[in-house]
């Protein structure tokens, strides 16, 4: 009978212990799940505001297309930010220079190296309404630019994925993250503008 009354409380204890134990676990899963839910809704937030600066430059890189409309040039502009500060400004001027080097990202580059006193633009990130070109990208590899936010794509002559893909060459010692689509319907609307007026003879 006493045997009986210690196994029953030893069970009751095995019993006590275990329903700990799973008490403890859930509880432990709970704080991971809503340490998992806080972190997402963080991402989230951190996303939206990525996204209004992102707009914000861009809308810059807009003003600057502009610019290079009314001197007769293809609508591309560019602007380089630095912790928050745009340092660099840049249109395109292809025409207005009579040189194939003054491409909106070219310009832009150039200002900003000057400005920081360095070819390394390692902690920049650059807006520019059009994919760019080959020779553009290969000048962002160069200056190990981190980052890219692009308005809208160029089918034809585009080197971020479109002909071809310089700024996430494997094979090169640097690679660029891309962001597409910012404004992207504004930039290609004032491209197409752009041409049509042109075609129409202004
Ligand atoms: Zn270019």
């Amino acid at each position: 009978m006493e045997t009986d009354k210690i196994n029953q409380a030893q069970q009751d204890q095995a019993c006590t212990q275990q329903q700990k134990g799973e008490l403890t676990r859930r509880r432990n899963w709970e704080k991971r799940m809503e340490q998992k839910r806080l972190a997402a809704i963080k991402a989230e937030e951190e996303e939206r505001e990525q996204q209004r600066a992102d707009e914000g430059f861009m809308g810059e890189a807009i003003r600057q297309a502009h610019k290079a409309a009314a001197l007769g040039d293809v609508p591309i502009g560019c602007v380089i930010v630095r912790q928050g500060q745009i340092i660099a400004r840049g249109y395109n001027r292809r025409n207005a220079d009579k040189s194939v080097l003054s491409h909106a990202e070219i310009i832009s580059i150039k200002r900003a190296c000057k400005k920081l006193g360095d070819w390394r633009l390692e902690d920049c990130t650059m807006y520019v309404t059009l994919e760019p070109c080959p020779m553009c990208s290969g000048a962002i590899v160069q200056a190990r630019i981190p980052r890219v936010v692009i308005g809208c794509m160029n089918a034809k002559a585009g080197c971020a994925g479109s002909v071809l893909d310089l700024l996430h060459e494997p094979g090169f010692n640097h690679q660029v993250d891309t962001r597409a689509g910012v404004l992207g319907e504004e930039c290609s609307g004032m491209m197409k503008e752009f041409f049509r007026k042109i075609r129409e003879g202004r």
